[in-house]
This record gives C-alpha cells, sequence and structure tokens, in this order.
C-alpha cells in the first residue's frame, strides 16, 4: 500500500477534483503526474486573460467591442507559446476556429454585462488564507467595488452551466472565494457572480455568515477526508463516463483493469515528468 504526505494547501478545483473522482485526484495533486489537458480548460485561459486585458489596458468608458475584439486577439496570440495549447497540436483550420471561440465567447460576455459601469478592484486576485490549519488559496477572476461600497466576486465560466441539480456544487469555487475574501479583507462581499458566458447566463449568491461558516466547515471536512486518504493509501476510483474518457490516468485505474501504483513509473518511462 503506498501512502502519502497529506497536502497542506487547497483550492476550489482542488476540492472538486476529490470530490470528483478520489483517484484522479491522487494522480493529479498528491503524486503530481502530469495531468489531463483539454481544448477547453485552455480556451478559458485563453478568454480569462482576454477579459484581464479589457479592464487593464482600458479605462471606463473605453471597453467597447472593438477594445474586446483587441484583448481576445493578443490573449490568442500569447496562448500559441503556452505548453498546454502546445501540447492540443491544432491545426490550421482548428487554431483558427479556437480564435473565433474565444471571440465569441468575449462577444457574449459583453452582451450580458456593460464593463463601462464595472469598478474593478482587481483582476485575476491571488488570495489564501489559513482557515483551520489548511492554507485554502485561490484566484478570483474579478473583485468589484459596487455603488454601496461593497465588494462583489465575478468568477467567468466558459463551460455549459450546471443543471439545477448540480448548481450548489458549481457554485461551490466562488463560496471559497467569498470566504477568503471575508478572512483576508475582513468584509463581507455583499455578492458572489457565476458569469456562464456560452449561454448568457449568470447565477448569484449572497454570502451570510452562515453560508460561510458552513463552507468553511466544508473545506475542512474535505481536508480531513484527503488526509485519511493520503495516511491509508486509499483513493477510490469514482467512474463516470464523461471524466473518465478524458482522464489521462485510465490506464492505471482499477475501474478499467489498471494497477494506480504503476502510473509514476509509466509515465516518467513515457518522458511524462512529475508537475
Ligand atoms: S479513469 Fe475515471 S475513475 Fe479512473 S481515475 Fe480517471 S476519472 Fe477516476
Amino acid at each position: 500500500m503506498t501512502t502519502f504526505e497529506p497536502p497542506t494547501t487547497l483550492s476550489p478545483s482542488r476540492i472538486k477534483s476529490f470530490l470528483t473522482c478520489p483517484l484522479q485526484f491522487r494522480f493529479e495533486y498528491v503524486e503530481k503526474l502530469p495531468g489531463t489537458v483539454n481544448r477547453a480548460a485552455v480556451l478559458g485561459s485563453t478568454v480569462h486573460l482576454g477579459l484581464e486585458y479589457l479592464f487593464e489596458r482600458h479605462p471606463a468608458g473605453e471597453r467597447d467591442r472593438a477594445a474586446a475584439v483587441a484583448c481576445i486577439a493578443d490573449a490568442v496570440a500569447e496562448f500559441r507559446d503556452d505548453a498546454e495549447y502546445q501540447t492540443l497540436a491544432l491545426d490550421d483550420k482548428e487554431v483558427v476556429k479556437f480564435g473565433k471561440e474565444a471571440q465569441s465567447l468575449a462577444s457574449k460576455y459583453l452582451d450580458m454585462e456593460n464593463p463601462n459601469a464595472v469598478a474593478v478592484i482587481a483582476n485575476e486576485l491571488w488570495v489564501e488564507h489559513d482557515i483551520g490549519g489548511v492554507t485554502l488559496r485561490g484566484k478570483i477572476d474579478r473583485l468589484d467595488e459596487h455603488g454601496d461600497m461593497t465588494v462583489g466576486i465575478v468568477d467567468y465560466k466558459t463551460g455549459r452551466p450546471p443543471s439545477q441539480r448540480f448548481e450548489q456544487d458549481a457554485m461551490f469555487g466562488v463560496w471559497c472565494y467569498a470566504l477568503l475574501v471575508l478572512v483576508t479583507r475582513e468584509e463581507m462581499p455583499s455578492r458572489a457572480r457565476l458569469m456562464y458566458l456560452s449561454s448568457r447566463e449568470t447565477i448569484d449568491v449572497t454570502p451570510t455568515p452562515q453560508s460561510l461558516r458552513g463552507v468553511r466547515g466544508k473545506v475542512l471536512a474535505v481536508h480531513q477526508a484527503i488526509s485519511r486518504s493520503c495516511e491509508r493509501g486509499d483513493f477510490r476510483p469514482a467512474p463516470t463516463q464523461k471524466i473518465c474518457d478524458r482522464c489521462r490516468y485510465r490506464p492505471f485505474c482499477p475501474a478499467y483493469g489498471g494497477e494506480p501504483d504503476d502510473a509514476a513509473a509509466a509515465l516518467a518511462d513515457a518522458g511524462l515528468v512529475p508537475a
């Protein structure tokens, strides 16, 4: 049985990964084996960068469609040198399609909100804090100041919105960011917003002291569960077709006849070094 040191830091995406498939979490975040690069994630990162440029390079009043097109074009150009983008090995047609999709998502963003009316405190704001013995950290896409002097969190999403059944799970990241804003800035955000650009849908939540106590409890509970799994070397696979079809670790997954302890050596033999 292989055991591991429990992690001392967590992020919303790591928590989500553990809750989705503990074994995939082990491979990706405990053993730090090279993960799965997927086009949707690279496209999302590109659009995030383009929107960051829109707010950072252009003052309110100048954030129009032409500015957005230029910012996204710059982000797309920058990502061509990115190692994950290059792993996608897009051909010429696919490169053009990728750029068009990035522009389309930014255009949909502009249908959802007037960026000239937004007072941005920070873009891509790195936040971290000790939450009961574990460091919770992450990057907030945008922190805004509202007219009533409260702060609000914005998280851009480029994938499809969740069904109602999974809405709360999808919100967990912004709840974590709300908790981090509360403990690092000592102010309760008045709103946390998810913006689903592809469908132009917005989901808002209003954090309260009680709801953030619940988030803190969940972070600690997940950290305890991860620590137990590390100490016992027990990370169960949780197969679902949608996730497994894109999982690079599938050959080492017992749900498909593989052996998890073989993964590190096999990926090193293939020239893929741990991240
Ligand atoms: S193949 Fe599926 S069940 Fe196995 S580790 Fe990957 S995501 Fe988890």
